[in-house]
């Protein structure tokens, strides 16, 4: 096969996953505490350490810091899981300003779209087209679009839709998560346009048919697809900020003959900005997922998901207030 996974023994059983992330990823999704968060301000320190801010402008603020120190952004309007399609067009329009100010304000940036802001859970056909018209917009101003990958109730709606664009748009990025049993497949599926893809762990509360979900199993998983990646796609971005990861990634590049600038490193706003600075100077393509928007609520329960340490932070300021 023309990629496999990388080890059937000691899958992860139901009960191995880290039960403090589980529930956070649950209460990610709860609308009540979202209106609590988000109406509190002492929760700002927090929110400001992983959003760039509430406006575009705020975001261009951020990245020209960034592209100072010689690391590229990725945009991400903050919102997902729209209801209505009014607001998957309002997202949509947004991108496209942001797209057309690329060239002038950070030329090298990219945008990240969740294709269940563009409206995939009410109407996949109408969502199709919204990222197409983010497609003709960057083709026109020379910019590129990555597509996330989010929860696998949408995962295969959102697979499909990148392999439609594909002939159209091979540049485009999509993100594959490392934990998903289905990836394997998924990446052997690609028989025409290899795809540039956006190697990550994986962010989502997924069942253990779905998902390895023992993190030294993900782990495990994504440096065997790190390796493959580098042998077999072209242009491949590697989403962590583990430094075991980061490592095999370096060595498996050396090891393969893939010049430094042929892959690139991304992390998110707020982490590990040391480890970026650190790749920069060693000569490897930096790029930072920069999200900004006032609907920060899921995206930082899922950031404190990964890093339970600032759970405490988090529900210290919502006690303070
Ligand atoms: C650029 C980028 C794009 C992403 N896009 C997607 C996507 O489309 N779909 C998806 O499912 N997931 C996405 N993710 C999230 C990803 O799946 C992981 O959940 C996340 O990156 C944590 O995994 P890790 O590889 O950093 O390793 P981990 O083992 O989780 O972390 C390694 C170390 O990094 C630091 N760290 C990690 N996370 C944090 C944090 N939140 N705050 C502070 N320190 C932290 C800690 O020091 C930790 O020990 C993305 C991640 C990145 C970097």
């Amino acid at each position: 096969m023309w990629c496999e996974q990388h080890s059937e023994e000691g899958w992860a059983t139901e009960g191995s996953a880290p039960m403090p992330n589980r529930l956070l990823l649950h209460v990610a999704e709860n609308k009540q505490l979202e209106a609590i968060a988000t109406r509190n301000r002492f929760t700002r320190p927090i929110v400001d350490r992983y959003v760039a801010g509430n406006g575009l402008e705020d975001a261009w603020a951020a990245t020209a810091e960034l592209n100072k120190a010689g690391i590229d952004v990725s945009l991400d309007l903050l919102g997902e899981s729209v209801h209505h399609l009014a607001q998957s067009k309002a997202a949509t329009q947004e991108y496209q300003g942001a797209i057309e100010n690329i060239q002038n304000r950070a030329p090298g940036s990219t945008v990240s779209v969740k294709l269940s802001q563009l409206g995939i859970m009410i109407d996949p056909q109408e969502c199709a087209n919204n990222l197409k018209a983010l497609l003709d917009a960057a083709a026109t101003h020379g910019a590129t679009v990555e597509v996330d990958m989010e929860h696998s109730s949408v995962g295969r709606e959102t697979l499909a839709i990148y392999k439609s664009i594909l002939p159209d748009h091979p540049n485009t990025r999509v993100a594959i998560q490392a934990n998903m049993r289905q990836t394997p497949e998924d990446l052997a599926s690609f028989t025409d346009i290899k795809p540039r893809i956006r190697l990550v762990k994986g962010a989502f509360d997924e069942s253990s048919a779905a998902a390895l979900r023992n993190a030294d199993e993900v782990t495990e998983q994504y440096k065997f697809l790190s390796r493959w990646a580098l042998q077999h796609l072209p242009d491949p971005a590697f989403g962590t900020h583990d430094d075991s990861c980061v490592d095999v990634v370096k060595k498996a590049a050396a090891e393969l003959g893939v010049d430094k600038r042929s892959f690139e490193f991304q992390m998110l706003y707020g982490v590990r900005r040391k480890l970026q600075d650190q790749l920069v100077r060693e000569g490897y393509r930096v790029r930072v997922y920069l999200p900004y928007g006032t609907q920060w609520y899921p995206y930082l329960m899922r950031r404190m998901a990964e890093k339970p340490a600032n759970l405490l932070l988090f529900l210290r300021s919502l006690i303070g207030s």
